[in-house]
């Protein structure tokens, strides 16, 4: 380590072990499973790089050192994806936090920027993010592309990883001569969900919406086949501008702080983020479908407001995070439901799982025809009975992004990296210094 720390010129770091240990978690802990498997793992040197002249200096210092290296944003990452395994040394990209330019309907910004910073400086240029995950108030950018997969917005504008939703990159790579690439079209998917393992990214262009003043709304129907019939039918319609469709049941409503006092006993809920120009016409929709109208207020006014809870942080992966915050006793999957019979598969997976599983769903389109994910959160027992239940969706033709494993392969639905991913790992880090064990095959190939 101290090799690797005297080639790094005046780069900013330390080696406090309380701090360099506070970086190298995220919210692994979310599973009982990566709980037990990455708790006490850390780094030995934290660095916060000012810019592109450090992260070189810390590539080059990595390269002639052999030391690993792990970028880190915001660390909200769910599966480990910015522990470092092999400690070495974390990347805090907070420093990369400009909006660098924004023009016809795109922006350039740096990859530590916080998301919700760089929503409102969007939106003094009258645009806003198309898409973020429920931690915008914590995530950055580069954290959400590098490590996510969708959020509020997928509903109109799909999954993080459909093409036209990231147009360029920035990164340093871990060459045998590091330098900055950029890259463009297809082949920004390097870094696409890749856990930061094909390259330290240092700026982003992506597309961005013209900016509307969201309303939040939370509908009460009498059952979850209600709930859920409703969603739907709102989430294709076309003429009805929204951001969110999510639905929880009954069961999750007393965790949700801001709603469990208005909405009737029993009741599943819908949480929306809808237009202005939407609210009455999605309003008459609902009364029209048996739904009330349980809580409205303006999103910008929760989320500014750091006492207050906008509704998007009760949907996507902050829902399990609600129940969590009550009782550990609980954890999640994350899983894709078929185009074809939905919601037959939604109602019969209530039913089989029963009380052991609270149903929580998120309208998102998937090849061009509206379906949902399911993040559903499960009274966890054991990692067998977690795993019969993976295989119980499985066999219904759900599939599953397990949540309980910090590989990229694991993870994924497929359980492979694609051949241009591999290809890409080689070229941009051949000797498998960038955030080593998260690429399964890559590591399983390399020499010892
Ligand atoms: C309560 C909760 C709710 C969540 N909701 C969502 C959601 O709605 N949608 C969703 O997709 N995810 C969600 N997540 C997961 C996570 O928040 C998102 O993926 C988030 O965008 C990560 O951003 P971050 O800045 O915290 O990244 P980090 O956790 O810091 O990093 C994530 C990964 O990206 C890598 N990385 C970070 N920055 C860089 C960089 N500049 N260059 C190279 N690699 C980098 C890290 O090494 C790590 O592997 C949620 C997590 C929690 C705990």
């Amino acid at each position: 380590m101290s090799d690797f720390v005297s080639l790094l010129g005046d780069v900013p770091l330390t080696t406090d072990a309380a701090i360099v240990k506070r970086k190298s978690r995220d919210f692994y802990w979310y599973s009982p499973v990566l709980k037990a498997r990455l708790d006490g793992l850390s780094a030995d040197v934290l660095l916060t790089p000012r810019d592109e002249a450090d992260l070189l200096a810390i590539a080059q210092a990595a390269r002639a050192s052999g030391t690993p290296l792990t970028a880190r944003g915001g660390g909200t990452g769910n599966y480990g994806q910015a522990v470092p395994l092999a400690g070495g040394a974390v990347v805090d990209m907070s420093g990369f936090d400009r909006l660098l330019w924004v023009r016809d309907g795109v922006a350039r910004v740096q990859a530590g920027m916080n998301m919700l910073a760089l929503d409102r400086a969007l939106r003094e240029n009258g645009r806003e993010l198309r898409m973020f995950p429920s931690t915008k108030r914590t995530a950055t950018i580069g954290g959400f592309i590098c490590g996510g997969s969708g959020g509020i917005g997928s509903v109109t504008w799909g999954g993080l990883r459909n093409t036209g939703n990231l147009l360029g990159v920035r990164l340093v790579s871990l060459e045998d001569e590091p330098r900055a690439v950029e890259l463009r079209g297809a082949e920004t998917r390097v870094v696409n969900h890749a856990y930061g393992t094909t390259g330290l990214v240092s700026e982003l262009e992506i597309p961005v919406a013209a900016a509307v003043a969201w309303q939040d709304l939370a509908l009460a129907f009498p059952t979850l086949a209600e709930a859920c019939a409703f969603a739907r039918r709102f989430a294709m319609q076309n003429g009805l501008e929204k951001k969110l469709v999510s639905v929880a049941d009954a069961a999750l409503v007393p965790y949700f702080a801001p709603l469990r006092e208005a909405t009737p006993a029993r009741h599943a809920v819908v949480l929306l983020m809808v237009a202005p120009s939407a609210l009455a016409a999605t309003e008459e929709l609902a009364g029209d479908m048996g739904g009330v109208v349980v809580h409205r207020a303006v999103t910008a006014e929760a989320e500014d407001d750091p006492t207050r809870v906008p509704l998007y942080e009760l949907t996507w992966n902050h829902t399990t995070l609600q129940v969590l915050k009550k009782d550990r006793a609980h954890t999640y999957l994350q899983t894709g439901f078929p185009v074809r019979d939905t919601l037959a598969l939604v109602a019969r997976m209530a039913d089989l799982l029963g009380d052991e599983m609270m149903t929580h769903l998120e309208f998102i389109p998937n090849e061009g025809e509206m379906s949902c994910a399911g993040l559903p959160v499960l009274r966890y027992t054991t990692p067998e009975r977690l795993a019969e239940i993976i295989a119980l969706y499985e066999s219904h033709g759900i599939v599953v992004a397990n949540p309980h494993v910090y590989t990229i392969e694991d993870g994924g639905a497929h359980r492979v990296v694609s051949p241009q991913l591999a290809a890409d790992k080689q070229r941009f880090d051949p000797l498998g210094l960038l955030n080593p064990g998260k690429m399964r095959s890559f590591d399983a190939l390399k020499p010892a």
